[in-house]
């Protein structure tokens, strides 16, 4: 669980984090109509600044998924840096920070009528240590819950309704003792966990399943594809099947939170000789230095915070 900060961003302002409210016959009560980013800030000891990973990608994926759900969204990413400016200052954190911009719908039933629509928008902001499991890695399930699909409740759209389907797996999974869910699209096929993609590395080769296999467009995912090949792996972007995960050398796992983490178990088969493997280690290195670049941000990934 995330520790409460003393503030927020809501309705236009920072605000006493217990000020930001809205009432429980709401459609985001309701119908969970919510569309969500989660971006992390990466503290830089010598510029005494965050810098934020992928700014504009996270505000164009959170625009998109609030077009598609009809959820009233209307900032541009200066708009959210300045609130994210505002926020940073107030809350003075000098430490890695985990970023949830959250666009919401208050009214508007089943209608896209912008006049009968009424939405909102909140941003917290939190302390975020590096995760124990980076180094020690995961063991992970195939879940029994399949993956929903394009057709159904299309992964592509980051809206909080989905997280329904990953929940039922990341439960699953937690009640069968393992760290974390892999699950498998209406087709068989590798999609992803409750909070990551999935790559295999065999043979020098790394695959992942591709964005219309039910999967996050995720942006660590696109991240790690252009690191892995700078290191010299040839990359495939493709259906995935589940045995792969059991013949692969290396499995592991991209997102925001979670960076690049290990998975060293797969349904209680060890993956590769059941530790952390080369490629995994090597591209940690390689993401970590893109992140804290800092100033010398070549890559064009990151966007400076204020001075704290
Ligand atoms: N898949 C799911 C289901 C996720 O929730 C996340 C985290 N946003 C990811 C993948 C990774 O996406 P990203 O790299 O954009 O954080």
């Amino acid at each position: 669980e995330l520790s409460q900060p003393r503030s927020i961003w809501f309705d236009g302002a920072v605000r006493p984090w217990a000020d930001a409210q809205v009432h429980v016959w709401t459609e985001t009560v309701l119908r969970a109509a919510s569309v969500f980013e989660g971006l992390r800030g990466y503290w830089s000891p010598d510029d005494e600044r965050h810098y934020f990973v992928h700014l504009d990608r996270h505000v164009r994926r959170l625009q998109r998924s609030a077009k598609v759900t009809r959820i009233p969204f209307r900032l541009e990413t200066d708009d959210v840096l300045k609130a994210l400016t505002e926020l940073v200052l107030d809350l003075g954190y000098r430490e890695d920070i985990y970023v949830r911009p959250t666009a919401y719908l208050e009214k508007g039933r089943y209608t896209a009528d912008a006049s009968g629509l009424a939405g909102g928008f909140f941003m917290p902001v939190f302390p975020s240590p590096r995760e124990r499991t980076i180094d020690a890695g995961v063991r992970c399930q195939v879940s029994s819950w399949r993956r929903s699909g394009d057709d159904t409740a299309p992964p592509r759209v980051k809206a909080a309704a989905n997280y329904y389907n990953l929940r039922l797996a990341r439960l699953e999974a937690e009640g069968n003792g393992f760290d974390e869910a892999i699950l498998l699209n209406a087709a068989g096929k590798v999609a992803e966990t409750g909070g990551a993609s999935v790559f295999v590395v065999r043979d020098g080769v790394a695959a992942t399943p591709a964005v219309s296999d039910s999967v996050l467009d995720s942006i660590t995912r696109a991240s790690a594809l252009e690191l892995l090949r700078e290191l010299g792996l040839q990359v495939e972007e493709r259906p995935v099947d589940r045995t792969e995960l059991y013949v692969a050398d290396e499995v592991l796992l991209t997102g925001t939170l979670c960076e690049i983490t290990p998975v060293v178990d797969v349904d209680g088969l060890p993956v590769g000789d059941g530790a952390p493997g080369p490629v995994t280690r090597q591209l940690q290195t390689a993401y970590y230095a893109a992140c804290r670049a800092g100033s010398s941000d070549a890559r064009g990934w990151l966007t400076e915070g204020p001075r704290v």
